[in-house]
Parts: C-alpha cells; structure tokens; sequence
C-alpha cells in the first residue's frame, strides 16, 4: 500500500490543483502528520485560489507505534450498516491472515527457545462500536486488540487527542495580518515559515483580505518556547 498519493481537485471556483493523500499515517515516523490530523488539516485539500476545503473520505491507516494505537480510520461516520459490516469483514479477514502469520513466526520461535509463563496470546479482532473513551480504556488492557476500527475522523481526533501528554497536546500561534496587503502578507508568511522550521512546527494560512491569519501549530510546549521568544 502506498503511503501517500497525489491527488488532482477540481474545486467550485474553476482552479484545479494538486494536494497529497496519505493512506498511511505513520506519527512514530513522521510527527508532523499527527499535529496535522489535529489541527483538521490532514487529507484536506484546501483551494490555492479561494481557500475552499474539500476533505477526503477515503479510509486510512493510523499508526503510533510509541503510544501503542493501530487504527483503520473511516473518516466519514455516517457511513451506512451494510457498508460497516462489508468493511469489517474485510477487515477480519486481512487479520486474521495477519496474525496466522504471526503465530507461525511465533511458534517457531517457541520452539526454539523456552517461552516465559503466563504470557498472554495474540488477541483477535473484535467488532467494537464504542465511544473513544472506552476505545482508549480497552487500548490500555494488555488484551485488546492491537487494531482498532474507527468510523469517524472526529472519533479519532478525540482518541489521538486523550493519548496525548498536556505538553503535546496542539498549540497554536496565530500572527495576524490584519489591513496587510499582498505584499506584507507574504512576508508574514515567510516570517511564519522561517520559525516553524526554527521550532519544528507547521504553518498554515486562514482566510482572504482582511481576515487573513497565519497560524503557527505544533506541540504544545514547543508553541510557548516561540510565543516566550517573540514576547522578548
Ligand atoms: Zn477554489
């Protein structure tokens, strides 16, 4: 499975552009993807001319492999029963090869070293329709599945969310521009680039004419080190 894919948008206002698609979302790899997810700018392509969003409702794969969260994440939460089931059946099945897979590895293993006692098997996947609280206490049991199905990308916002240390949790800058012309707006803009690339955080521009803002998001912690900087 790719990762990521270019994908081509026609948007209302007659400009057609380009905007990257992530089938899988690796934060362990790339960190940024996890504040963009936050932040509700994961796979949304946003129109260069007049700013439209336009989000995708393909499924993708979620994985933090520090936190221990491995999702399959439905964006669209209204999607129908009969597409669920059909979904989650396909699901079971790619698991189950999956974890056949691994227990083969595994007996192999045991056979040629002694295994520790009480140690639990690999659990299955099981069908959950469940809020993200009790999604993340099941994620805690040491048996829970390690795959979790989420049909919604709110649903796995407020997942990814509770998972989060308050230091990590997003933070946002905005610098306003407010009455700035073509001109100065791009300077900001520049200005914006320069200290998330200082910082490790991400830039993301708002709104036209009067109302244009650049807002600087990461982690939290990271957001008050360069507000501090700035106050200086
Ligand atoms: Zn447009």
């Amino acid at each position: 499975m790719p990762r990521s894919s270019t994908m081509t948008y026609a948007c209302e206002c007659g400009t057609t552009f380009a905007s990257t698609m992530y089938q899988t979302v690796n934060v362990t790899l790339e960190p940024q993807l996890l504040y963009r997810l936050l932040a509700g700018s994961l796979n949304v392509a946003v129109c260069p001319n007049c700013g439209r969003r336009i989000e995708s409702d393909l499924p993708f794969i979620y994985h933090d492999m520090r936190r221990g969260l491995f999702a399959y994440a439905h964006p669209n939460a209204e999607a129908g029963d009969e597409e669920r089931d059909q979904l989650l059946e396909r699901l079971r099945e790619v698991y189950d090869e999956a974890v056949g897979a691994s227990e083969r590895i595994l007996a192999e293993e045991r056979a040629s070293q002694p295994t520790p006692p009480g140690q639990p098997d690999i659990p299955r996947l099981t069908v959950r329709r469940r809020s993200p609280a009790e999604d993340l206490s099941a994620q805690l049991e040491p048996s829970a599945p390690p795959m979790q199905v989420i049909f919604g990308r709110e649903q796995l916002v407020a997942l990814v969310d509770s998972l989060l240390e308050p230091e990590e949790r997003l933070g946002r800058l905005a610098l306003s521009a407010r009455g700035a012309g073509p001109a100065q707006r791009e300077r900001i803009v520049s200005i914006a680039e320069r200290l998330a690339s200082q910082f490790d955080l991400q830039v993301e521009t708002e709104g036209e004419g009067a109302d244009f803002t650049v807002w600087v998001y990461g982690p939290r912690e990271r957001i008050e080190t360069l507000a501090a900087q700035m106050r200086q």
